[in-house]
């Protein structure tokens, strides 16, 4: 077998999901809704179940889908970007992140990646032949030191991957840390390839910028996003690349070749999504706030220290009071003993850190009651 493959694991993060269905624990592991999609868009896919398309679609996305992304991307970040030459689509934002960085780096370039950061990115790299290199983010905030930044970009990486907001952390990027990187992307001509699929669940105070609006940025970022989170439909594998046409050509050949298309019925029926108002968007992140709440709240009551998410779904659980030196072997447990599945937080940290682990809240109120009920066992 190759020898890549040794360099990463099984998904850590779907691992657990697995485990927490073997226990039937309440799934706070692998962040998915346990609430449906709107209706709008179930409505429409049943008409589209009727009358297609179901057939393979255009390879970099159905016309109609790129159109309407567009627009929704001008609503957002006020830029008008030509469907036909700047957008690829792809299957969900886990080949966006591939195809990227398959786009734009060659074996043995160098990716900068924060850690903590998304599994993904880990198995992004290696496959594609280049080598990370993590630069720390320290809590409580998950800033990262800025001459560090600079010590890991005078290595010449070829990109920088930036979640933001961030899996696992929740933390919202400010400005100021932006235009930093986007100084260093220029100083060293560096790609930066962004995944910003929880764009729209930012709590207040805290604002989402998007790294491609930063002065002289578009033109060296690949921007991914997917509409998984933002429409609650993690099953039907949407996402995107948007970037300047060169940057989109190559990435559209590797798309061929690793998907051929992202499925085309899907893409049909969600485009009602992509043009719903302002409002869905301020509901969205109203229900987000509340679940929150809910679990800041709670876990204050059962006294377990925790990090106040800024951002995305995401919450780390201090569990160093608990005695395990093995997060793994502590999220097993609590899924097979108290009944909440978990992700262990080694699996997004580069350093050794054992006493995290990370919960997420994209359930239905009554799930979260359930999971917090549950954890009251641990005391
Ligand atoms: N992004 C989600 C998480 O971090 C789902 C991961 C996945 O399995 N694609 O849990």
């Amino acid at each position: 077998l190759a020898e890549k493959i040794l360099l990463f694991t099984d998904s850590v993060i779907r691992r657990m999901t697995r485990i927490s269905e073997e226990y039937h624990a309440v799934n706070l592991s692998q962040g998915f809704p346990d609430f449906s999609p709107p209706q709008e868009i179930l409505d429409r896919l049943s008409e589209v179940a009727q009358k297609g398309p179901h057939q393979y679609g255009l390879t970099w996305g159905a016309e109609n889908f790129r159109k309407a992304l567009s627009e929704y991307h001008y609503c957002f970040t006020k830029q008008r970007i030509d469907p036909e030459k700047e957008i690829v689509v792809t299957c969900g934002s886990t080949e966006a992140m591939m195809a990227a960085v398959m786009t734009v780096t060659n074996p043995g370039d160098k990716v900068i990646v924060f850690s903590p950061f998304y599994e993904n990115y880990g198995a992004d790299t290696i496959l594609s032949g280049a080598d990370p290199i993590y630069v720390p983010l320290y809590p409580p905030l998950f800033d990262f030191n800025y001459e560090e930044l600079e010590k890991a970009f005078k290595k010449r990486p070829k990109a920088l991957i930036l979640c933001n907001p961030s899996n696992p952390c929740g933390k919202v990027f400010t400005k100021e840390e932006l235009e930093y990187i986007a100084f260093l992307a220029k100083k060293y001509d560096t790609f930066v390839i962004t995944d910003e699929v929880y764009e729209h669940i930012v709590y207040k105070p805290y604002v989402h910028t998007y790294f491609s609006t930063l002065p002289g940025m578009y033109e060296r970022t690949l921007t991914c996003g997917s509409l998984s989170k933002t429409y609650s439909i993690t099953g039907w594998r949407l996402g995107y690349i948007i970037a300047p046409p060169a940057i989109i050509n190559g990435a559209k050949q590797i798309h061929d070749f690793l998907t051929v298309a992202a499925p085309s019925p899907l893409q049909e029926a969600a485009i009602v999504g992509l043009k719903f108002g302002k409002s869905y968007y301020d509901d969205l992140l109203s229900m987000y706030t509340h679940k929150r709440t809910i679990m800041m709240d709670g876990l204050d009551t059962l006294g377990i220290s925790h990090t106040n998410p800024q951002g995305a779904y995401y919450i780390l659980l201090d569990i160093s009071e608990y005695g395990f030196d093995n997060d793994l072997e502590f999220c097993e447990l609590l899924a097979r003993d108290i009944g909440v599945g978990a992700v262990p937080g080694s699996s997004f940290f580069k350093e050794p850190v054992y006493n995290l682990i990370r919960l997420h809240f994209a359930k239905n109120d009554e799930t979260l009651y359930e999971a917090l009920n549950r954890l009251e066992k641990m005391k």
